[in-house]
């Protein structure tokens, strides 16, 4: 490594801390920033929510000229640019939305140096007056975002992008070219490769693990019932809710704006107005839900969406992971659940073989749903099957998907799955799930007595339930094998050689029944305030709130309640851009919360100290500081503990700090340097603990502000004696 490129990449990583207000890279983009910043064709393999964006934009920083990043979503473009510009980075967008007198005005910005990222649409590439600016530009980097469109073997192959390879070839220089995407197959890694005749690129796969995300397959309930019961519990969060039709996203929309939820719907039959206004409502928070067809999603990275759930099984893993994993992006838990029911299958079936695909691809398409269909019937780690998929190895199981954790309680149903059973087989393997119900309930309805099947011994047999319920166990037995569906478009049902033994009374049937889960915890009423803050200023802006500070970064601030710069500083995600414009205003919202309540009221302590019983159930979570505080007692450095829990450094401290404050027992005088405790003392007394920062100043450099604290701490009942 030279010198120079040693400095780079030490610049990189101030650019992230001090910009983006992250402690430390993830995975993989060092390594993939690295490679670019020598100058290396790279390409980046990641996860949705991974963290591509930051592998090209710190680079482009840091490189001399201009970074031209391809991206195919127009609606998205000015967030992407919005969000560069709110972490003080210059960067501007060219496209159809841009009329030809201002993209010349931005052209010219750019070659003067006053913007470092040109965000450009593929469709412009080849718009002759523009791409002859675009050449004469000093292009340093060429990044390519959802690089996979360039690949019919991906999933969103768009035209456009086969237009980038001809518009490289017009600049005078050739510059570094990176691909990003999260789509890991092979055919379109070498497409990209390929299509983009990249030179002995650098690839890099980072792992396809997402921790924050939990994920459950749900077969053989209700969908509707389970929807409902779980978007009653999760009032306050924001999701996606995936469905295989256009009809179906129509229904469910329809079903949830009558209960009254803020939802919102996208799919290709809406006009691109009502699209586009839907999805910018979601991504500022005026929506909560968005019901949506597999058009809705790439691109967004609106950062807490806190659940995706697919109403209907999707076509391949690929698109699963890729829409699932927009849970979640800020790192704070997300969940993904799949309500799965046999019938999907036909749904996806009927899809390829409407296709226009050649032979040879819908044979790998249908390879494809089986290994989707495998997925929601694997009774192991749903994350090691998923990984596994994507090529990884999990040594152990997760401890909590829905297979690992699963809270249920087996309930038997084998008298009653005898009786469906026998019906199927008395109505001679020759009807579908409806009337088969239908004559267990014991119905009279005009079908049923058309085929006589009211004189059937099985007529009747399950009349104690719903047919709402029988059908929900018809389902279950279908989705565990016992019995399946065949035939075209009127599917019936069949028995399985697994049906047998049950009828024989060999084997036994269970189904699992979930506990009802609780509802998540509430936020906190400082949190609550912060949000109404960021909403103003979102309002004041045009700007998404996430654009300002993502919910963890507000979350954070809310507990660990900084009340200065360099406490504020310390939180994820704040960087000094972001807190020249809005520290003061959050510090302020800090300030008067903390005089109002007469400090901040810890979680765990809630109950002991009286305070509202609306604040009781966050005592069941183990607040984030104790947390560390406990790490902290079992022997780990606090570099450690950052490490572990992606905090930074002074996060860190202040828990500790923080802990010992509230009486959990801290040996203060390993934090305090010997030599200066009584100096430091007599500062503190003089000066008050308000502020720290002129305490600071009136001590030797070398006294940290942990140390101050720790004196403060370790003092606390003397000095607010005086
Ligand atoms: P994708 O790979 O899907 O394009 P993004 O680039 O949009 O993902 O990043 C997802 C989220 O992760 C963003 O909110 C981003 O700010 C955040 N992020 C990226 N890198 C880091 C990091 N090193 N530390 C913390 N958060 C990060
Ligand atoms: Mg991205």
């Amino acid at each position: 490594m030279t010198n120079t490129h040693h400095n780079l990449l030490k610049n990189a990583e101030l650019i992230l801390k001090k910009n983006f207000g992250y402690p430390s890279f993830r995975k993989g983009q060092e390594k993939i920033i690295d490679s670019v910043l020598q100058r290396q064709d790279t390409i980046g393999i990641m996860p949705t929510g991974g963290g591509k964006s930051i592998c090209y934009q710190i680079p482009a920083l840091l490189l001399e000229g201009t970074t031209i990043v391809i991206s195919p979503l127009i609606s998205l473009m000015k967030d992407q640019v919005d969000t560069l510009r709110e972490l003080g980075m210059p960067a501007t967008f060219i496209n159809s939305s841009i009329d030809y007198n201002e993209a010349v005005k931005r052209f010219q910005g750019t070659r003067q140096g006053k913007y470092k990222l040109l965000y450009i649409a593929p469709e412009r590439l080849t718009a002759g007056q523009f791409s002859a600016q675009l050449a004469s530009l000093p292009i340093s980097l060429v990044a390519i975002d959802e690089a996979h469109c360039i690949s019919q073997w991906g999933h969103d192959f768009r035209p456009s992008y086969l237009d980038i390879m001809p518009f490289l070839e017009t600049l005078p220089n050739k510059p570094v070219v990176t691909a990003f995407t999260a789509t890991a197959t092979p055919e379109v890694t070498e497409d990209i490769i390929g299509l983009l005749h990249l030179q002995e690129p650098n690839v890099y796969i980072t792992s396809f693990n997402r921790e924050n995300l939990s994920f459950s397959v749900i077969r053989g309930e209700n969908k509707r019932d389970f929807l409902l019961n779980f978007l009653q519990n999760h009032r306050e969060q924001a999701g996606i809710i995936y469905a295989a039709t256009r009809k179906e996203v129509d229904n469910l929309y329809e079903m949830l704006g009558k209960k009254g939820y803020a939802v919102g719907r996208y799919h290709a039959g809406l006009s691109d107005q009502e699209r586009t206004g839907n999805q910018e409502k979601f991504l500022y928070d005026d929506l909560k839900i968005i019901v949506a067809t597999n058009a809705f999603g790439m691109g967004i990275d609106k950062s807490n969406v806190r659940y995706v759930i697919h109403y209907n099984m999707p076509k391949n893993m690929e698109a699963y992971y890729q829409e699932a994993g927009r849970a979640g992006r800020d790192g704070e838990p997300g969940q993904c659940i799949l309500l799965f029911a046999p019938q999907d299958i036909y749904i996806q079936r009927f899809f390829i073989e409407q296709s226009t695909l050649e032979p040879a691809r819908k044979e790998r398409e249908y390879q494809k749903l089986r290994s989707m269909i495998d997925y929601c019937y694997t009774p192991h780690c749903l994350r090691n099957y998923i990984l596994h998929y994507f090529g990884e190895e999990m040594t152990r199981t997760c401890g909590k998907c829905g297979t690992c954790d699963d809270d249920c309680e087996l309930q038997e149903i084998t008298i009653e799955a005898q009786k469906i059973l026998s019906c199927v087989i008395r109505m001679k393997e020759r009807f579908g799930i409806s009337l088969i119900a239908d004559v267990l309930k014991g119905s009279q309805n005009k079908k049923v007595l058309k085929y006589g099947f009211d004189k059937l011994s099985t007529h009747g047999l399950l009349s104690n339930l719903k047919v709402k319920e029988i059908t929900a166990l018809i389902n279950y037995l279908l989705a565990e094998q016992y019995l399946t569906l065949s035939g075209g478009q009127f599917p019936v049902v069949k028995l399985t050689r697994k049906a047998a033994p049950v009828l024989k009374s060999q084997e036994k049937v269970y189904r699992k029944v979930r506990k009802r889960k609780e509802a998540a915890a509430p936020d906190s009423h400082l949190f609550e305030q912060l949000r109404t803050l960021r909403k103003e200023i979102s309002q004041r802006e045009n700007i998404p709130p996430y654009v300002i500070f993502h919910d963890s970064t507000l979350r954070e601030m809310a507990e660990v309640c900084p009340t200065d710069q360099v406490s504020m500083m310390a939180i994820k995600g704040m960087g000094e851009t972001k807190f020249a414009r809005y520290g003061h205003s959050f510090l302020e919202v800090i300030q008067k919360y903390l005089q109002e309540t007469g400090g901040p009221q810890p979680a765990a302590t809630a109950e002991s100290s009286g305070s509202s019983p609306a604040k009781s159930p966050a005592a069941k979570r183990t607040p984030s500081h104790v947390t560390s505080y406990m790490m902290y007692q079992e022997g780990d450095t606090f570099e450690e503990i950052a490490q572990k829990r992606d905090l930074t450094l002074i996060t860190v401290q202040n828990h500790i700090i923080r802990s010992g404050m509230e009486g959990y027992e801290l040996d203060w005088d390993t934090l305090i340097p010997q030599e200066y405790e009584e100096l430091i003392l007599q500062k503190v007394k003089t000066l008050g603990t308000k502020k720290l920062r002129p305490i600071k100043d009136a001590l030797p450099d070398q006294v940290s502000y942990l140390a101050i604290r720790a004196v403060i701490g370790k003092y606390r009942e003397e000095i607010k004696k005086g």
